[in-house]
């Protein structure tokens, strides 16, 4: 069965409206698409939803749905971005929008006692650098802690199905800081995994990486996968696709990943909750 969840739409940063993904995803043989735009934040940028736009939004989407439901489960999810004290509680945003389902991602790192923003993505290691050195005097260690502790506090504090791209800090260190055998990550990752594992969080295991050419693996790559396999975390791949042809990008590489970490099933999201598809 071919399943994408994490998709955006020119609602966040995107490229096309919600339906060109939607026939492109009937093309390809896709069973279940669902759009996750960007939340909504209280400052300008170019990226997250707009909030001016929930009401053509919500209609859009139940439209939507009923017009493909014969050929194609469409939902209506949201990757929400967790920044601590400015982000808006998970739960209220579910319900206003009529959401099936939330990602909880971290893309922006607040320091402690600092209300500027460490921005991890993007397609620049330029800005990466540049907030690492302003923000936290180029102590990766401590930059890197404080990206782990924001997951920590996100998955405690709010409601989320996915965990987001779990390891995207990795994108722009490209072992150039530190690399991923060293113990003090090692634990931070354990740390974090254990938490999931409590809450019965899923772990996505996103392409984007790999088809922006932005990292050699998915987020998270192999090692990391052992893991969760051994903690029996439920796991999904997602393409984190921002253009329609990107909705099945790099879906081999993470399948044959997910083969080799030992992991023999994935969930999908049914309607009212989520289900487990054999992988044998
Ligand atoms: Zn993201
Ligand atoms: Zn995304």
């Amino acid at each position: 069965m071919l399943t994408n969840h994490h998709t955006h739409s020119l609602y966040s940063d995107g490229s096309s409206q919600p339906e060109e993904y939607i026939t492109e995803a009937i093309t390809k043989g896709f069973h279940i698409l669902g759009f996750t735009e960007h939340s909504p934040l209280p400052f300008e940028n170019s990226f997250s939803f707009r909030k001016e736009n929930k009401d053509e939004y919500i209609a859009l989407m139940q439209n939507l749905k009923q017009k493909y439901n014969s050929q194609i489960a469409v939902y209506s999810g949201m990757e929400m971005d967790y920044i601590p004290g400015m982000s808006e509680n998970f739960g209220k945003i579910k319900a206003e929008y009529k959401l099936d389902y939330l990602i909880g991602s971290v893309h922006l790192v607040r320091p402690e006692n600092n209300s500027e923003l460490w921005f991890t993505d993007g397609p620049n290691y330029e800005t990466y650098d540049k907030g690492l050195n302003e923000l936290f005097a180029g102590d990766i260690k401590k930059a890197v802690t404080r990206y782990y502790h924001q997951l920590n506090e996100m998955i405690e504090n709010q409601h989320i199905d996915i965990i987001g791209h779990f390891d995207k800090i990795k994108m722009h260190n490209r072992d150039r800081f530190f690399t991923e055998d060293e113990s003090w990550y090692v634990s931070l990752v354990s740390e974090t995994l254990d938490l999931l594992q409590d809450r019965d969080i899923i772990v996505e295991v996103n392409t984007r990486g790999i088809y922006k050419q932005r990292s050699e693996t998915t987020y998270p790559g192999l090692d990391i996968l052992k893991q969760i396999k051994s903690l029996r975390i439920p796991v999904m791949v997602n393409s984190d696709a921002h253009k329609p042809h990107e909705l099945d990008l790099a879906f081999e590489q993470a399948y044959s990943l997910l083969k080799e970490a030992g992991i023999d099933e994935v969930v999908y999201f049914k309607g009212n909750g989520w289900a487990f598809e054999s992988l044998k």
